[in-house]
Formats: structure tokens, C-alpha cells, sequence
């Protein structure tokens, strides 16, 4: 039945309360954003009795979704909603952020001429309302009818009342629906990466764990529900204590290397990285990233192994070497050529450098693996002063630079690795010699100061940067001298394992006036060492 004009204004006041009222209790449902512009649709034009009616929901003023009334129930209205969201009477409305009333389509130029749309007929009137939410357009309504002049200030009221309860429900159902599937995409991410995560409270039970975890940890997902962290890490107080502890409950990152056992007691190397994380819907939690190192550490292992193998393995041609070497420098003591007796003492001095270099590969590998030193003997530091000055008194010779020695009196025997101590000297010595200009001097002294026994190598070279100084102590840190000798930076890295080892510190003071002095302090060990001192003296 067509409308007349003016119905709309007769419509009572008990009437449109009563629709109002029945259109928030839908709303209040909780429904789904096309649930909701369908009722709204429905609503507006049954009260005001329109036969052709349309909505849509427009994000960032893209259109979202469109519906319409008295079109071809079949056919897709948005074709037509987006022509005239961009040229037509929605398109002004949503850019004005206003209500208008066209009494008659024939004549307003905003009502689009689609004479073949049946969504948009070419007589009557139209009420065009923008839904409006927190100040922006997240929709917009239009009526239209047959007959001109057909919409009321009390239908545009009514309209108006409706399209703002629309306007908030169409808001939060588009917030929860957003939500929701960033929670099944996030929900799928968490289940499909191929990193083990753990997902607990504050006090490390498990809450959420993804697929991958369970594979690692060879657990049913139910199993580890409600197990605790801690129990299934290898840590002597677990993850969840202490400093570690102290710095995520403060939001930190914590990283740190652990065990973590499997369900069938296989033990594997991580790499964690833990996280709290605050969320306004999963609440108060921490996430664990498990990285699995178990194919690293066998690979590092193997590596390991290998150049083990290959430090010790050399030691045996090289020794050949050097012996051979020695019997022919004994044959040829008496060679007229004095060259050939120099380059066979080149190639003795060599041998020695590489073999030194052997052993001390071999022990850095060891010493980090926190093996105990085997070699222990009550040595008399000075005498094993001497022999390493033996070693490096040639470059130095070549160099023109002076050894001074200011060796200490009546020093307590050390119960040291003497091969590893010698070794750690020459060390010194070397770089000593190595970083001093041509004719500089490097002076090696020893001394007794409390319970330890001191020795200090110090040189006249360039100095060692107050930053750098710690720093040098690590495997393959260099600091870059200009026109100085090139090495690889593992020189002083076997020196201080090697002097940490013995229970001894290492140092260095350098500035660029003086030089650098580089002292080892040795502990004289257990009485029984200091009960001995005519081994020593017989070393000696
Ligand atoms: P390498 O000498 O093979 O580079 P080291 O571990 O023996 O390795 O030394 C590490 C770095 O410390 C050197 O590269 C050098 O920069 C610095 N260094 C060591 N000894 C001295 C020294 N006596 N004088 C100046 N710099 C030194």
C-alpha cells in the first residue's frame, strides 16, 4: 500500500518510542555488522513506510558493506552505492556530515539519473541521514519515496534517533568483529610458526603453547597445560627467579641460553627469549620463545672436535721437524757458511713459534671446556722466565730492542702448567716486542706481594686505548695500530684462560705516554707448595 504524505507526521509518539525501544533491544544483541544495518534497514523504512531504502557502512570512507530495499532482490546494490557515494546525494551527505531532504527528485541535481536502476526511482522524495559515531561517518541511510515532499521534521527526527543508536552498535560490532579476526590471525600465526612458544602467568605456569612446542618438547598440548616453566627448563632455580625474573616483571627482554627436557628425558640446548606482555584481553602474561640449538651445539662440537684433532695431530710432524732440524744444525756446527747455520736457526725459531701456537690452540679449547689443568708442578718462576726470555731474544735481537730483566729474590715455588705459563710469557713477551719501536725496551720482572707472586712485562710501544684494555683479553679482539704488525687477536685470549685457570688474574696499564705494562698475578698455592723449596732451587 503506498504511503501518503504526511503519514509520517501522524505517526504517534507512543508508536516511534515503541520502535526505538524494539530496534536497541535488537541491537543490544550482540550481533553481527551485517545483522545490524539489515535491522536498521528494515526499521527505518517500516516506520516510515518507504518502499526503496538503503544503508552502508563505510570505513575510512571506503564502503564496507551496502544493503537496499526495492531493487532487484538479486542483484549486488553496491555497483550502484558506490556511483552515487562518489557523485550522487550519499556522497554529499557523507562529505558534509549532513541530513538532507530532497522534496523532489525530479529536480535536484544531487539525485543521481539511473532511469535503468530500480534502486533509484526517478519521481518523489528522498531523506538522506549520515550515521554518525565518536564524530566520524561510519554510515549513511537514504529513504525515498513516490510522492513529493513526502518526509516530515518528524520522520527526519526519527531517522536521525535511529541512525545514531545505528551508528554506535555498527561501531562496535565492527571493533569486535576487527578484533576477532586479528585474534584468529594472530591465534593461526602463534600455532603455525615453526619456533616452539610457551605462553604463562607471572608465576610460569603454562597457559598456551603452540604446535611446534609440543612437537619439541614431545608433550600432548593438554600435558603441558598447568606444568610450570621452571620444571621443564634445567636451570638450578629455573627461568622464573632471581635477577632474570626481577627483569621481566619490569617488561625487559630476557635472553639466555638453557636446557630444556623433553617428555621422553632427552635434554636440548635453547636459546630463550622471554617477554612479558600486557594485553587488554589476554591479560598480564609472559611468552617464551624456545629456539632450539641442538643442531649448533653438535655442529660447534664437531668443530671442536675436528680442530682438536688437528692441533694434536700436528704436534707430531712438528716435533719431527724440530728434531731433525736440531741434528742438522749439530751436523753442520762446524759449516764454514754462517747463512746456512742462520737459516737453519730461522727454521728451528719457527717451528717453535708454530708448535707454541699449537699448544696453545689445543689448551684454549680445553680450558673453555672447563677441563682441569693436568701438567701441575712446583715450578721456580724465574728459571721459566729465563728459558721463555730464550725463546724471543732472537726478535727481539732483530729488532734492536733491549730485554731488561729485574727478576725477584727467594720468590715462592708456583704449582703451575709450566709449559702453559711459559707459553702464556712468551706470549707477552712477543707482543711486547712486537708493538715496541726498533730499539725500545721491554723490561720482564718478578715479585712477591702477599700471596701472590707478580710478574710484569712492560714495553715503550704505542699504548693500548683505556676503552680497549678489557676488551683485548677476548678471543679475536684487535685494536687497529697504524703500520703496526698484523695478528689474529687470540694471543691474550689463551692468556688469560690460561692465567684464570691457575686461579691468577691478568691486567693490563698502558697509556700512550708510557707504553703498557701487562702483570700476572699467580697464587702461591697450598702450604705444601712453600714446604718445598729445594725442588724448586733444584730446578733451578
Ligand atoms: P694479536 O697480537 O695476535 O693481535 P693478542 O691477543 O696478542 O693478538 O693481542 C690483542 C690486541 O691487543 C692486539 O691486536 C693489540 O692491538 C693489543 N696489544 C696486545 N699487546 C700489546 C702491547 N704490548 N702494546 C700494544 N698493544 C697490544
Amino acid at each position: 500500500m503506498p504511503s501518503i504524505p504526511g503519514l509520517q507526521a501522524r505517526l504517534s509518539e507512543k508508536l516511534r518510542l515503541a520502535l526505538v525501544y524494539r530496534l536497541a533491544r535488537e541491537l543490544n544483541a550482540e550481533l553481527s555488522s551485517a545483522e545490524v544495518l539489515r535491522r536498521m534497514l528494515h526499521a527505518a523504512a517500516e516506520a516510515l513506510g518507504t518502499p526503496h531504502a538503503s544503508i552502508v557502512a563505510l570505513r575510512k570512507r571506503e564502503l564496507l558493506a551496502a544493503y537496499a530495499l526495492g531493487g532487484d532482490n538479486e542483484a549486488d546494490p553496491r555497483p550502484v552505492i558506490e556511483r552515487v557515494l562518489a557523485n550522487g546525494l550519499a556522497g554529499f551527505v557523507l562529505h558534509n556530515y549532513r541530513t538532507v531532504i530532497v522534496n523532489d527528485l525530479t529536480t535536484n541535481p544531487l539525485w543521481m539519473s539511473l532511469p535503468d536502476e530500480p534502486l533509484s526511482p526517478q519521481f518523489g522524495s528522498a531523506l538522506c541521514v549520515p550515521m554518525i559515531h565518536s564524530g566520524d561517518v561510519v554510515g549513511v541511510i537514504t529513504l525515498s519515496h513516490p510522492a513529493r515532499s513526502y518526509f516530515t521534521a518528524d520522520a527526519v527526527n526519527l531517522v536521525t534517533t535511529l541512525s545514531e543508536m545505528g551508528a554506535a552498535a555498527l561501531s562496535n560490532t565492527l571493533l569486535l568483529e576487527e578484533n576477532r579476526q586479528a585474534r584468529q590471525r594472530y591465534s593461526t600465526l602463534f600455532d603455525d610458526v615453526l619456533v616452539p612458544i610457551l605462553i604463562t602467568d607471572l608465576d610460569g605456569n603454562i597457559q598456551a603453547v603452540n604446535r611446534r612446542a609440543c612437537e619439541f618438547l614431545a608433550y600432548e598440548r593438554e600435558e603441558l597445560m598447568y606444568q610450570n616453566i621452571n620444571a621443564i627448563h634445567r636451570l638450578g632455580t629455573g627461568p622464573i627467579s632471581g635477577e632474570r625474573f626481577d627483569h621481566l616483571t619490569r617488561g625487559l627482554e630476557v635472553r639466555f641460553q638453557s636446557s630444556i627436557w623433553t617428555r621422553d628425558g632427552a635434554e636440548c640446548p635453547v636459546q630463550v627469549y622471554a617477554r612479558r606482555v600486557n594485553d587488554a584481553v589476554e591479560g598480564d602474561y609472559i611468552q617464551w620463545i624456545e629456539h632450539d640449538l641442538s643442531s649448533q651445539v653438535e655442529l660447534e662440537q664437531l668443530r671442536r672436535d675436528l680442530s682438536a684433532m688437528i692441533y694434536h695431530d700436528m704436534r707430531g710432524p712438528l716435533g719431527n721437524v724440530y728434531t731433525s732440524l736440531n741434528a742438522l744444525q749439530k751436523l753442520l756446527a762446524d759449516y764454514p757458511g754462517a747463512s746456512v747455520r742462520t737459516f737453519l736457526e730461522v727454521a728451528v725459531r719457527s717451528e717453535r713459534q708454530v708448535q707454541r701456537m699449537a699448544d696453545s690452540l689445543l689448551d684454549v679449547q680445553r680450558l673453555e671446556e672447563g677441563n682441569k689443568l693436568l701438567n701441575r708442578n712446583n715450578t721456580a718462576i724465574n728459571a721459566l722466565i729465563e728459558h721463555a726470555i730464550e725463546q724471543v731474544r732472537p726478535v727481539a735481537d732483530d729488532r734492536h730492542v733491549r730485554l731488561r730483566l729485574g727478576l725477584g729474590d727467594e720468590l715462592p715455588l708456583l704449582y703451575i702448567d709450566a709449559d702453559m705459563i711459559e707459553r702464556v710469557m712468551i706470549n707477552l713477551m712477543d707482543n711486547a716486542i712486537k708493538y715496541s719501536p726498533d730499539y725500545g725496551i721491554v723490561t720482564i720482572s718478578t715479585a712477591s706481594s702477599g700471596q701472590e707472586v707478580l710478574i710484569r712485562v712492560k714495553d715503550t710501544g704505542p699504548g693500548i686505548p683505556r676503552e680497549a684494555q678489557a676488551r683485548i683479553f677476548e678471543k679475536f679482539e684487535r685494536v687497529k695500530h697504524r703500520h703496526m704488525p698484523r695478528g689474529v687477536g687470540l694471543g691474550l685470549a689463551f692468556c688469560k684462560l690460561a692465567v684464570d685457570a691457575h686461579a691468577g688474574r691478568i691486567w693490563v696499564k698502558s697509556d700512550d705516554q708510557s707504553g703498557s705494562t701487562f702483570t700476572v698475578a699467580l697464587p702461591v698455592e697450598a702450604p705444601a707448595t712453600r714446604e718445598l723449596p729445594l725442588l724448586g732451587a733444584a730446578a733451578q
